[in-house]
């Protein structure tokens, strides 16, 4: 076989000069004495991070992921198939671990924990790789949405923060949606309080919507170009719950 260029191994050092060298003209031949793919596509790069993707899980008994559970009374059993990982679960009255080292080196390790959920976010990963292994579920119902607000400056000399139609005098502390509309080029629409700093920009119009959590303290609304823009509201404590 007669060729202009010859390319041995065709792993991603190989096979993209083998499909250039076809691209330009030459006649080749590309020689590889197992898959083509080379060490990245059949065993490295790609299986490894497919299999962080899917070794790290939380599956119900009919091996589907767990994403939302009723709260109440569960036995999870963790297989832990390496030395150099561990599951870690936390969330609202559970942190619970396993070791990173299995008591027999290179041997899975089962191990069963009874644990009791209540409402809210549970969180799981490996203590040595966070960023990469890890994932989450709920416990009970999702929480209700945050209540909106709608702000507006210009246009004019106008600015308002308004609940349900109502001018924003004190709110309670908590998360909130806030739909600003920025009507002026003019003005700008800018939100201070405890915890929060947000503003538009003077000399464009804009409309957006920030998710913000107001703590208790006081509040304001302004324009950074006119001072007789400024409004002022209180964030008050959210009442008590009574006890039963
Ligand atoms: C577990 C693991 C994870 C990795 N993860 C990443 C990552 O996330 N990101 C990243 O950039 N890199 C990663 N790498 C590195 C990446 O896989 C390599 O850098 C890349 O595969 C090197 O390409 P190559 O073409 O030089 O060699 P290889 O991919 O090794 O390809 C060489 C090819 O040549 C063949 N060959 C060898 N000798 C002969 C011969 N005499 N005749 C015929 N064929 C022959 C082999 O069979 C093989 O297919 C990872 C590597 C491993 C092992």
């Amino acid at each position: 076989m007669e060729c202009d260029v010859a390319v041995l191994g065709g792993g991603p050092g190989g096979y993209p000069a083998a499909i250039r060298a076809a691209q330009l003209g030459a006649r080749v031949a590309l020689i590889e004495a197992d898959r083509v793919g080379g060490t990245c596509i059949t065993v490295g790069c790609i299986p490894t991070k497919a299999w962080v993707q899917t070794a790290h899980a939380l599956k119900d008994a009919n091996g589907k992921p767990v994403n939302q559970l009723d709260p109440g009374d569960y036995t999870i059993t963790i297989t832990d198939n390496s030395d150099d990982h561990n599951f870690h679960l936390t969330g609202p009255g559970v942190d619970k671990a396993t070791n990173l080292d299995n008591t027999v080196p290179g041997q899975p390790e089962k191990t069963t924990w009874d644990v009791t959920l209540v409402n809210g976010v549970y969180k799981y990963k490996c203590d040595a790789h966070p960023s990469q292994m890890k994932g989450s579920f709920r416990a009970g119902p999702a929480p209700p949405p945050p209540p909106k607000l709608t702000a507006k400056v210009g246009p004019g000399k106008a600015i308002t923060l308004k609940k349900g139609g109502a001018a924003v005098k004190s709110l309670v502390a908590g998360t909130y949606k806030v739909a600003v509309k920025d009507a002026t080029k003019k003005d700008n629409f800018h939100l201070v309080a405890p915890g929060v700093n947000k503003k538009t920009g003077i000399r464009g119009k804009a409309s957006v919507t920030w998710t913000v959590k107001f703590k208790v303290g006081k509040g304001s609304y302004r324009s950074d170009a006119s001072k007789k823009l400024k409004r002022a509201f209180k964030v008050i404590p959210p009442p008590a719950t009574p006890v039963s």
